[in-house]
């Protein structure tokens, strides 16, 4: 699409400390999904436009990734001050692009938070090692040294939360950024790099470029930039793991996911209820980590159907402004995608006992909106069960024993998260054990692990070596490096061509 003639505002990159506007003539329309509407364009950026991030950022790293510890935790301090103060502005521009209500929108950004707070306790995350005396007047000692320019690729459903998943970590550690946000939702990325220049982060630090495929592809052929941290669903996962380590980048490349919750007979089905109903459609199912199938055993399949069906009676859809419990969804396309598998899923044979096409809305008509689904009976070769649908779309599957669920849940592709819910425990350690997913729930239905902990999944949900944030985020961002030092004792052995050995 050509430069908008109309009078939407259009979106600029952030380069160097300010915005920047580049040389691409090509945009993209950023929707208010509650709306139905266009609120601005966003600039896709150009090969020259990554180009010109990657160079502000090179520059800048001469300086930041030589700035001392300290100089650096001050302003990761006065930025996790600032952004405490005005998270609220932040929740609303996210509510207005992505749709999910305003307390959703304060509890992805709580979680964020969490981030830069663990990132401001790096000088004793990068802390190296000494070994003291390892050969006789030999000491060795390890330093954790930052990386240089790292890329980072988010997808639309975090608009603030998945990057702070990565860059207060590789800014903290002395890297420099280049963050492509989705273009679908762009301007968070803005607001985050604009507050952290506010918090005396130097110019070129933190750049964020918009655009599309090309950006991306810009990023991963560029040899200044050292990795690339990328979140999406698992095709262009995949397509950035394989390109990026190509080129000889690290790549940590999270993907998509279809998330599973074991319910055992002895479970307590109110509270699973009301997990199944929170975690399947809490930001209208558009979590990696929403929960999209309920694995029920038999003998409680009717009655945890009947007691979700009541929740979801309760539920409000509407606009996030207002004291809604569930959105729209991101694009009418996207809208639409969903809906279509209503279709399928009554062509399959399945249940279909809400229907989400049916809701009344608390919002504007044109709004892209389709209400919570509860799909029943689902049969595990229908492409409700085998397809990321990423909606407000809850499939159930009766399956007739522990066994049987572990096998389902085991047998998919992907590996991000899953729960069981059960109040026996010898079941719960053995589930634990048993399942082939990155991160598992115990009565939790969506177990995101604590910014101190790391994030990811297994299997096509994560390609490459490691995850997100906590101690894998620090190793990824950082790179170590082993000196073997002698300063006593001048003299040497003479020659000695043998391989060095300690005494
Ligand atoms: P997406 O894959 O469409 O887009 C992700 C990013 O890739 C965006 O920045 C987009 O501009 C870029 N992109 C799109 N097409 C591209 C192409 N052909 N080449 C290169 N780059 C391209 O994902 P989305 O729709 O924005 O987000 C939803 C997906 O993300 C879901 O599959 C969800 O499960 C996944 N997700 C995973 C996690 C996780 O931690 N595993 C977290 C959040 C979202």
């Amino acid at each position: 699409m050509n430069l908008s003639t109309t009078d939407l505002p259009t979106l600029d990159h952030w380069i160097g400390g300010a915005t920047y506007a580049g040389d691409s003539t090509r945009t993209a329309p950023v929707h208010d999904p509650a709306l139905g509407t266009v609120s601005k364009h966003v600039r896709l950026g150009s090969t020259a436009d990554v180009g010109a991030a990657v160079a502000a950022a090179s520059a800048a790293y001469v300086t930041w990734g030589d700035t001392s510890i300290a100089a650096r935790q001050t302003v990761m301090f006065r930025f996790r001050e600032l952004f405490d103060a005005r998270r609220d502005e932040l929740a609303e521009i996210l509510t207005s692009e992505h749709g999910k209500v305003l307390s959703d929108a304060a509890g992805e950004i709580a979680r964020g938070l969490e981030v830069v707070e663990f990132a401001c306790g790096m000088p004793h995350l990068i802390k190296g090692s000494y070994s003291e005396n390892a050969s006789t007047g030999v000491d060795v000692y390890s330093l954790k040294q930052p990386i240089g320019v790292v890329g980072i690729v988010s997808p639309f459903n975090f608009p603030a939360m998945v990057p702070l998943w990565f860059f207060p970590i590789a800014i903290a550690a002395g890297n420099t950024v280049v963050l492509k946000p989705s273009e679908k939702d762009p301007s968070p990325a803005i607001w985050m790099a604009a507050l952290f220049t506010e918090a005396g982060l130097p110019d070129g630090v933190f750049n964020v470029v918009h655009g599309d495929k090309e950006a991306v592809d810009a990023l991963l052929e560029h040899p200044e930039v050292a990795s690339i941290s990328f979140v999406g669903s698992t095709p262009i996962a995949r397509y950035v793991y394989e390109n990026g380590t190509r080129a000889g980048k690290r790549v940590q490349a999270l993907g998509g996911a279809k998330n599973h919750m074991l319910v055992l007979p002895d479970a307590d089905l109110d509270l699973v209820a009301d997990s199944a109903v929170n975690a399947g459609f809490g930001s209208a199912g558009e979590r990696c980590m929403a929960v999209s199938v309920v694995v029920a055993v038999d003998t409680i399949a009717d009655e945890l159907v009947a007691k979700i069906r009541d929740r979801m009676g309760k539920l409000v859809t509407g606009d996030g402004r207002r004291s809604c419990d569930m959105g729209p969804l991101i694009t009418a396309e996207h809208r639409d995608k969903v809906a279509g598998y209503l279709d399928v899923a009554v062509a399959d044979g399945c249940d279909l006992v809400v229907d989400g096409r049916d809701v009344d809305v608390d919002g504007a008509a044109e709004g892209f909106w389709l209400g919570p689904t509860l799909v029943d009976k689902v049969p595990t070769t229908s492409t409700v069960y085998t397809d990321e649908i990423f909606g407000p779309v809850l499939s159930v599957v009766r399956v007739s024993s522990y066994a049987d669920g572990v096998a389902l849940i085991n047998a998919g592709p992907y590996g991000n998260g899953t729960a069981i819910f059960t109040n026996d425990g010898g079941a719960a350690r053995r589930f634990q054990r048993e399942v082939e997913i990155g991160m598992v729930g115990i009565n939790v239905p969506i177990p995101v692990p604590v910014a101190y902990h790391s994030f990811g999944g297994w299997k096509a949900s994560l390609f490459g070596d490691a995850k997100a944030y906590g101690p894998q985020g620090v190793e990824f961002f950082t790179r170590e490096k082993a000196v073997t030092s002698r300063w006593l004792d001048p003299s040497h052995g003479g020659l000695n061509l043998g391989f060095p050995q300690n005494s």
